[in-house]
């Protein structure tokens, strides 16, 4: 079965980030709404989404849009029809009335409803038309959310569903899992039944919202947002109506009914017009008085808001174990918490699935969590597990494992994909170092490196470990979203704050020393990025031999947004890339003044076709849709490259005081203009100095490693100076740029 022509019909939120997806594969789609009217809203919606649904906006116009009454024989021509129109049951009955009328023989329609069951989307249709029709569950925002769930039934051609399977994963590069026709598929049952939990009992056992939130998050490797953070990211509303659903679809003996109760807060909030972000606000706030705004958060047991709290409960890592055996209140909510998740996920087997781990794969894809709940009992360890619990009757999959006793009943990770995962070689690699900030895999006759800090932000160690890692060939790749947010600014700090810049000089010699070995050592290495790949986070990638990336990255030297130049070869790399285009070969200032516009004005791409133009990507740097695919591809490259042959060192001709003046011109006028305050001008004149080639001249060839001193030089003036300071610690606290 081929894919080459698709019909979305409903162009809302999910319809649209659907298009945009298939737009992205280059698949010819067509966006049919009610009204024309509504599908030209939602195109123009794509095209300003942030983050942006499409990797090129250039091509937005291969998403065709009409209304399903005046354009509704386009569906007689496509080989998929996918129904995303409001969750009403007789509205997309009748749609599917309409479609099976006109459709291609054969063709498959899906639908991408959240809760109503296959069975009664089917009822009023033949044998036939069940055959080819199932349930395609994409989650928001499209493009960014990996999880596809396929819901088929026993009516279904199977051979079809794989090869939509096929299709959905190959090219539009989805973790595409195949479950069974039950309330909330696998994703929301358990991740909905989570957040259910987290909620309860942080009312039960009187935590706050920022408590909760501080557990309930990145220390069990779920994202920041945490619980009430994501109830007020969904809408308060809206979950409640996704509660009723599961309400009504599920026996009253289900454990789902005992957290899905109405909560009177809850219930409170949504009258008074807190539904969330979108609304007033939710458990969280935003206050603003004086023209200032302060976040706020709710009490659970009065319903007033205080300033909120940052909590930090110190635990930067994901560590199950040591959190819930934490003697403190945080560690008996992360224990309630994750063994109600454990037992309630484990209760679902085999009902809705027969493969335990494709519920954890889901928790992955669709809910960025970094370990799903039978991850979560492998590393509590059976035995401690079993120690600690209290009951699980008519739990068959503890009952067996509390007799199995069996450690290592976990086995193959990622069975939902044939294609040879990360995920799945890391269990089979001997894991050579343990380090802090990275861990080193070897696998058969090369090293992976992962990096495995929050935001997998680069430190000393990082650099320790890529530098052992180069004893043979190299891939550098995550199973996190984010290849590296770039250098630890808290590490940096921490230094500075003690005015011990030494170790700061210390650090910045070896990162460039590190970066500088990765791009000429004997073996080839490779970076395979996705997610944020900032600063010197791309100073490790542009120092890599190949790259292979996901096509959602965001990509970028943003280093002066906080008042620093890059100092990890990133502006000596950037010159190369530049200098070797036909406009430098006529003007020897082009290549500097472009690489001083673009990291000046710390210029970030959202995918691989806004990198190529900034030459942060080249032609060709290989680029996937499927993140799954990025270590298979990249051992590709290492087979291919057996004979690999370190490049020649780059030499640089700069015209020095020349293009400096250039430079400083328009930083005078950019000043003048307000753009730019005293510390931005400062900062400008140091990223000048370097990218100019400091005291050189056009006749005088300089190398790679008097530019890293240029880089490293003006790096040091920078972190040493207040105001770079006050930028770092402000964009630490706020996540925002400090203009001084
Ligand atoms: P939405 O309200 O944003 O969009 C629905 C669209 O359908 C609207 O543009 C509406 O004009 C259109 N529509 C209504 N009746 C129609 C008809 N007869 N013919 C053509 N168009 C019609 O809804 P949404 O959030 O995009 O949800 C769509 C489906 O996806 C629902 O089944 C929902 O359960 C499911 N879903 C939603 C999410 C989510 O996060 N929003 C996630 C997964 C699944």
């Amino acid at each position: 079965m081929e894919i080459n022509n698709v019909v979305v019909i409903g162009s809302g939120t999910m319809g649209s980030g659907i298009a945009a997806q298939l737009c992205n594969a280059n698949i010819p789609v067509t966006l049919l709404d009610l009204k024309t009217e509504i599908s030209q809203k939602a195109k123009e919606k794509i095209l300003h989404s942030r983050p942006p649904l499409l990797i090129d906006k250039s091509k937005i116009d291969n998403i065709k849009i009409g209304n399903i009454v005046d354009n509704f024989n386009v569906v007689n021509e496509a080989d998929w029809i996918i129904e995303a129109v409001v969750e009403k049951i007789d509205i997309k009955q009748n749609i599917y009335e309409k479609i099976f009328k006109s459709r291609k023989k054969g063709a498959i329609v899906s639908s991408n409803t959240s809760s109503i069951p296959i069975k009664i989307l089917t009822e009023k249709m033949s044998k036939d038309e069940k055959k080819d029709f199932c349930i395609t569950h994409f989650f928001n925002p499209v493009r960014y959310m990996s999880l596809l769930e396929i819901v088929k039934s026993e009516n279904n051609d199977l051979n079809k569903i794989n090869s939509l399977k096929f299709f959905c994963e190959n090219l539009l590069g989805k973790g595409t899992i195949i479950c069974n026709d039950t309330p909330g598929f696998l994703g929301n049952r358990v991740g909905v039944y989570a957040m259910q939990v987290a909620m309860t009992e942080a009312f039960k056992l009187k935590l706050s919202i920022e408590e909760a939130d501080s557990v309930f998050g990145r220390p069990m490797g779920i994202p920041k947002t945490g619980v009430f953070g994501l109830y007020d990211l969904i809408g308060i509303d809206l979950m409640v109506d996704v509660l009723k659903s599961f309400i009504k679809e599920l026996p009253p003996s289900d454990e789902f009914q005992k957290v899905a109760k109405e909560i009177p807060l809850v219930k409170k909030l949504i009258e008074t017009g807190y539904t969330g972000r979108k609304g007033k606000g939710g458990f969280y706030r935003i206050n603003k008085t004086d023209g200032n705004k302060i976040l706020e958060a709710i009490n659970l047991e009065t319903g007033e808001y205080f300033v909120s709290k940052k909590i930090d409960i110190k635990s930067d890592k994901v560590d199950i174990k040591k959190l819930i055996n934490r003697k403190d209140k945080y560690g008996e909510y992360a224990w309630s918490v994750i063994s109600k998740i454990i037992k309630y996920a484990s209760s679902l087997v085999p009902e809705i699935t027969n493969e335990f781990n494709d519920i954890d794969e889901a928790m992955r894809l669709g809910f960025n969590w970094t370990k799903g709940p039978f991850e979560m009992l492998e590393e509590i360890g059976v035995k401690n597990f079993f120690e600690r619990v209290d009951s699980f009757e008519n739990n068959k999959f503890l009952e067996n494992l509390s007799k199995s006793k069996d450690e290592n009943y976990y086995g193959e990770r990622q069975k939902y994909t044939d294609i040879e995962t990360l995920g799945k070689i890391k269990p089979k690699a001997i894991k050579l170092d343990k380090h802090d900030s990275a861990e080193i895999y070897r696998f058969k006759d090369f090293n992976i490196i992962e990096f495995t800090t929050k935001a997998n932000t680069l430190d000393y160690d990082s650099m320790d470990c890529l530098k052992k890692a180069t004893d043979k060939p190299l891939i550098i790749i995550n199973e996190s979203i984010q290849f590296s947010a770039g250098v630890n600014l808290n590490y940096i700090m921490k230094f500075a704050d003690k005015g011990d810049f030494k170790s700061i000089e210390k650090f910045i010699r070896y990162f460039q020393e590190t970066c500088k070995h990765l791009k000429y050592c004997d073996h080839p290495v490779i970076s395979a990025p996705s997610g944020l790949t900032l600063g010197g986070g791309f100073e490790v990638l542009v120092q890599s031999n190949f790259v292979v990336s996901h096509t959602n990255i965001v990509v970028g030297l943003v280093e002066t947004i906080v008042g620093l130049v890059p100092a990890g070869g990133g502006c000596k790399e950037m010159l190369w890339r530049w200098s070797q285009t036909e406009e430098a070969i006529k003007d020897p200032d082009f290549a500097p003044l472009k690489v001083f516009d673009i990291i000046g004005y710390a210029k970030t791409a959202t995918s691989p076709v806004e990198a190529e133009p900034l030459k942060y990507l080249k032609p060709d740097d290989k680029k996937l849709m499927n993140r799954n695919c990025l270590l298979p591809y990249s051992r590709k490259i290492l087979e291919e490259n057996r004979d690999f042959k370190s490049p020649k060192e780059c030499k640089f001709n700069l015209s020095g005081k020349e293009v400096k003046e250039k430079m400083i011109k328009i930083l005078e006028k950019l000043y003048n203009d307000k753009v730019i305050l005293d510390h931005g001008m400062e900062v400008g004149k140091e990223l000048a100095n370097v990218l100019s080639g400091g005291d050189t001249n056009l006749g005088k060839e300089i190398s790679e490693d008097e530019l890293l001193k240029l880089e490293f030089n003006s790096f040091m003036k920078l972190i040493e100076s207040k105001k770079t300071q006050e930028r770092i610690k402000h964009t630490l606290q706020t996540s925002k740029p400090l203009i001084n």
